[in-house]
Formats: structure tokens, C-alpha cells, sequence
């Protein structure tokens, strides 16, 4: 067959072998052939890896692609939530139009449940409640025939970082300010976490009934946070209600219905199903119920989940007003029973092939070798590497200090470094006076920001959040300081002085095709030890032939984190696939200079 015949096929990187036979459309006992021709011995119900599959499906005409797993791409790029990513890599001509997701944030006591209630109460058509029946943190109005689907974040008096998730879930933000009590602390944060998310911000303006409410005020003050009303030539509408009189929330369905108009709110039914998970909790009949916001494909009953950590086959399922369904697409809000534990409010689900593959997934991101949510937060030291890497070309600052007069020359010193940079945009996401809080690192994590504090110092609670969720913080007391540490950051020159190590050597014993095109070598360390994440050098004759990165480690056929002095294992390079016996591989890492 030519290649210009070659069909492309994904496959996971473990399989059966049955599995495999059924993509691509041959007998089992054919693959069993091509596998016993290669030298493999497999069973029809054993699971083969991806290099392996690999192999048979090239040799049967195909173009196999490894699968993108989701946790390959953490949400660690900071901007756009991942399953926007994931949409983005959909074929155009599959997408289709999905109810617009909404969230509603703002300070606490602004009337945010009040309102998610009356939208509730005015919209939602009361259903049969088939199976269950409890109010749950998501729901489906239709207004002037187009439907919405409203989150709840639970999480009431503090912000919490569900909030923050919650923002960078949704397509559109109403961002609920009280009328008599205007722009306060939490709403600021709000409207940073949806800036962040680069999520648009509808205000809600409430508790229009009260005497004291005062519009004109409040306006004023939105437009100092960068929430110019659009009556002011902005571009935030701003939508007087009575969340408690039921008042004026028609004309904030329609702005809401306005906006979604203006951004690409699609997604594929028939795509990767991908998600977020809106609450979870443990019922004394049903066990563990999950609420799920699907954010693309569609969900079956019967299909394996796998939520952060939980996983389980869907043995039954709801829509929000607890009717039974046996299958739901983009934007809508189900419940489901049938996962092994209560899922973390955030996490992100996904349907797997079985629960077995599940299980596998969840042993590697306990063991620490697969990262599911743990993000990598960007820090100046590795801006620079972040922006070669394509990763970044934003720098974004909280700043904290300990007075006006010392914040406004540090912002505005920044801009100009930012301006004489223009690979780099420096965006300060938030400024204040006063220590690093708790939800200063917040707001950084949920965007990936630095947050730098002058003259301040960090709060306990700010601290053990910045260390678990690895938030950078800096400190400085001389502006020039923390000015020339961001300029050598963009430079690439604030690199703590690295080294670079041998660790370990190797010789090449044998070479072998894993695909058409990618050969790996089979190998004997010979001193140190060799690391999948490590760098690799191939010397032959004294020389060096290529210098790169490792693109797999196997002992037999598992993946592993590294292989010590005297064992033998199997190692592919990217972009490197010229091996040749007696090949000498040197890995080295870089490290920090001890000296
Ligand atoms: P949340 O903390 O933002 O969820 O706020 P709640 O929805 O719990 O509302 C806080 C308080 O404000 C409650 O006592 C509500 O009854 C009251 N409230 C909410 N919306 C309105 C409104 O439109 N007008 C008036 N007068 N009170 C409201």
C-alpha cells in the first residue's frame, strides 16, 4: 500500500489486542500474525502498548498517532482553560453551536443566590422528577427559544478557589455588584479571576428595589476596575435588577444571550468528552453523586468516568431536574451515580475505555509519574524558557505594596520595561496595598501569575498556599530590584546558574523499528544511570552525533522513570532515529551550580 493510501488512526498508548483489531477493521487473528511476525506473542485479550500497536497498525496500512491524554497538557499554560484547548483542536466542520455556560460571582451578601433562585424559579419548567430530587449546582433555562445553562460554585462567605474555577469553566461571567454597597473586595477578585479566565463580565447591577442603591455611584466605580458601561462608551453592560423582586431579569437573560453572540461557543458531540466537575457528595441511598458540566461530546450511560481521582461506570443518570436520561451532550448539566468516591469540585472528568484503564491512570497519578491537576506554575526564573518554549508571551503580576506612593512607580515602571519588550507583555493583574492574602495566590493560581509584594510581607495561610499549589512569591524592598529581576527574567538571564551533569552512559547493543519511520536502541547502562527526563547525547567514533531529548525509556515493555548501572533497556530520542550498534548514549540533566 502507498502511503498516500495510509489512513491515520489514534491509538492509546496500552490496547488490547482485540481492541486493536476492531479500529482498524481487521481479524484478530490477523493481528495476532503480524504480532508473532514481529517476534511478539500476544493473547487476543492482552494489552499491547502503543509503540507495539504501532507496528501492526502501520504494517496494515495505517498512520497510527499516539493519543493526546489529557493530562499531558495540564492546565499549566495558564490563559485558556484546557478544555477550550481541546475544542480548539476539534475539526471545524464538526463543531456546532452549545448553550452559552454561565457562572455568577461577586461579593459575598450581593445576592448572587438570590438570584441564581430567581432565574431558577422563572425559567426553569418544572420537570417530572423521576429519580432524584435535590437541588443541584447547575441548570438549563431556555429563553426566547435559546437555551442557557447557569453553574452554581459552592463555596459561600469566603472566595473560594472553586470560585476561581468556577470562572474559568464558564463562557460568560455575571458578576452580581449590590447596588447600595458597590465594588468591594471579592468583587474585584471576581472580575480579576474572569479577566484571567478571558471570560466576558456581564453585571448584574442588584438590589435596585433599595432605597439606598445608588447606580450612578457604582458605575463610577466599576469603570475604575476597567468595567466601563457600554452607556459610557465601554464595553460592559451593566443590567439593573432586583434579584428579590424578580426585576429586570429578562433584559440580563438578553445580555447574556448578546454576549454569547459575540464569542465561538461551540464544541463537538461527537469529540473527545471532556468536562468539569460542578460538585460531588456522598447520599446515603444512591452513594456517590457527581454533577457534571460536559464541555464537549456526549456522555452515555454505561461509559467509564474518570474525574479527577474517581472513576466508575454510569449506572444511572439525570438531567437537573432529576429526569432519567441515557445520554447528554455540550453544555448540559447532568448528575450521575456509579462513581468509586466523591469527586473534588473543579476536577476536570472524562470518559475512559474501562474501568480498568481507569484504575491505571489513577495508580500513575498517585505514583506521581502522571500529573492529572498538578499544575506547574510559571516562575521569572522560568519565564524565559516558558516564552522560547512557545508556552507564554505574557508575564502576569499581582502586585502587593505597602503604599500608593511606591505602588504606582512600581506599575508604572513595568509597563515601560514592558514596552521596550514587546516579545512579552507584562499584565498586572491585580494591585493593592497591603500583605500577600490568601486569595492574592488565589487569583495567581487560577492565572498563572507571579505575585510580587514591596514593602509587605505574606500572610501564614498565603504562604502554605503559594508552597502547595507552587506559586511564586517575591519580595522586595528596592524597587530597582524587583525592575531589573523581571528585566533579566525576560532577558533569559535570571536563570539560577545551571550546570549541566553526565549522569549516566550507555552503549547500544541492537537497534529496532518501533514504527515506519522511529527506530529505538536497546541498550546496557554501563555506569550511572540513565533518566527519561534527563538530555542525551550519541557519541560514535569520539564524536558527538546528536545531541537532544529523550523520547522513551522502557525496561521490557514498561515505561520507567530511569534504569541504573547494569540493566538493559530500550530508548527512543526525538527526532533522532539513526542508532547504530556500539553507539555510545551519555544522559545528562542541568542542575543548580552548588557553588
Ligand atoms: P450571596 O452571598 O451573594 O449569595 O447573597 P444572597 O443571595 O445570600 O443574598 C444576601 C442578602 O441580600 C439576602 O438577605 C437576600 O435576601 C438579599 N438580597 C438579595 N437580592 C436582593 C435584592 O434584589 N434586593 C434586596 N433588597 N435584597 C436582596
Amino acid at each position: 500500500m502507498s502511503d498516500t493510501e495510509m489512513k491515520k488512526i489514534i491509538l492509546p498508548s496500552n490496547i488490547s489486542v482485540r481492541a486493536l483489531a476492531e479500529k482498524i477493521e481487521a481479524s484478530p487473528i490477523e493481528v495476532i500474525k503480524v504480532l508473532m511476525a514481529n517476534g511478539v506473542m500476544a493473547s487476543i485479550n492482552q494489552n499491547i502498548d502503543f509503540d507495539t500497536a504501532a507496528v501492526v497498525a502501520s504494517e496494515l496500512g495505517f498512520e497510527p498517532e499516539l493519543e493526546k491524554r489529557l493530562e499531558e497538557e495540564p492546565e499549566e499554560k495558564g490563559e485558556i482553560p484546557f478544555w477550550r484547548r481541546v475544542i480548539a483542536r476539534e475539526n471545524e466542520k464538526d463543531l456546532v453551536a452549545r448553550p452559552p455556560v454561565v457562572t455568577i460571582l461577586g461579593h459575598v451578601d450581593h445576592g448572587k443566590t438570590t438570584l441564581l433562585d430567581a432565574i431558577r424559579q422563572t425559567n426553569v419548567a418544572a420537570g417530572e422528577k423521576g429519580g432524584i430530587t435535590q437541588h443541584i449546582g447547575a441548570y438549563q433555562i431556555e429563553h426566547k427559544g435559546k437555551k442557557i445553562t447557569f453553574m452554581d460554585t459552592p463555596g459561600h462567605a469566603a472566595f473560594t478557589s472553586m470560585r476561581a474555577r468556577g470562572a474559568q469553566g464558564a463562557d460568560i461571567v455575571i458578576l452580581v455588584v449590590a447596588a447600595d454597597d458597590g465594588v468591594m473586595p471579592q468583587t474585584r477578585e471576581a472580575a480579576n479571576h474572569a479577566k484571567a479566565a478571558r471570560v466576558p463580565i456581564v453585571v448584574a447591577l442588584n438590589k435596585m428595589d433599595l432605597a439606598t442603591a445608588n447606580p450612578e455611584l457604582v458605575k463610577r466605580q466599576l469603570a475604575e476596575i476597567d468595567l466601563v458601561p457600554d452607556e459610557w462608551d465601554g464595553d460592559t453592560m451593566i443590567v439593573p435588577v432586583s434579584a428579590i423582586k424578580k426585576q429586570g431579569l429578562d433584559d440580563l437573560l438578553e445580555a447574556i444571550l448578546l454576549t454569547a453572540d459575540q464569542i465561538d461557543i461551540r464544541a463537538n458531540p461527537k469529540g473527545e468528552v471532556l468536562g468539569t466537575v460542578v460538585e460531588g457528595e456522598l447520599d446515603r441511598f444512591r452513594g456517590v453523586l457527581a454533577t457534571l458540566l460536559l464541555q464537549n461530546g456526549t456522555v452515555k450511560m454505561g461509559d467509564t468516568v474518570l474525574a479527577g481521582k474517581a472513576y466508575g461506570k454510569i449506572k444511572a443518570m439525570f438531567d437537573y431536574r432529576g429526569n432519567r436520561i441515557s445520554k447528554a451532550g455540550p453544555s448540559t448539566p447532568i448528575v450521575i451515580m456509579g462513581l468509586n468516591e466523591v469527586p473534588n469540585a473543579g476536577d476536570l472528568f472524562r470518559v475512559v475505555a474501562s474501568e480498568k484503564d481507569a484504575r491505571s491512570i489513577v495508580a500513575e497519578i498517585e505514583s506521581g509519574e502522571r500529573t492529572f491537576t498538578r499544575p506547574t506554575k510559571v516562575t521569572l526564573e522560568d519565564l524565559f524558557e516558558k516564552m522560547q518554549a512557545g508556552e507564554t508571551q505574557e508575564l502576569r503580576l499581582i502586585i502587593k505594596a505597602d503604599v500608593q506612593g511606591s505602588l504606582e512607580p512600581i506599575t508604572s515602571s513595568l509597563h515601560e520595561l514592558g514596552d521596550q519588550h514587546p516579545e512579552v507583555s507584562i499584565v498586572i493583574l491585580h494591585q493593592e496595598i497591603g500583605n500577600i492574602s490568601e486569595s492574592d495566590v488565589m487569583l495567581a493560581t487560577a492565572s498563572d501569575a507571579i505575585v510580587i509584594g514591596f514593602a509587605v510581607e505574606a500572610d501564614n495561610a498565603a504562604e502554605r498556599l503559594a508552597e502547595k499549589e507552587g506559586v511564586s512569591i517575591r519580595l522586595y524592598t528596592v524597587i530597582y530590584h524587583l525592575l531589573e529581576d523581571v528585566e533579566k527574567a525576560i532577558k533569559g538571564m535570571l536563570k539560577p546558574e545551571m550546570v549541566e551533569r553526565v549522569i549516566g552512559k550507555a552503549n547500544v547493543l541492537a537497534t529496532f523499528s518501533v514504527s515506519r519511520f522511529k527506530v529505538a536502541a536497546g541498550c546496557r547502562v554501563i555506569s550511572g544511570e540513565i533518566r527519561r527526563n534527563g538530555h542525551m547525547r550519541v557519541i560514535r567514533d569520539g564524536k558527538v552525533i546528536f545531541d537532544g531529548e529523550i523520547a522513551s525509556l522502557k525496561r521490557e515493555k514498561d515505561d520507567v522513570r530511569e534504569v541504573r548501572e547494569g540493566f538493559e533497556c530500550g530508548v527512543a530520542l526525538k527526532n533522532f532515529h539513526a542508532f547504530e550498534v556500539g553507539d555510545l548514549l551519555e544522559c545528562y540533566i542541568f542542575e543548580k551550580d552548588a557553588a
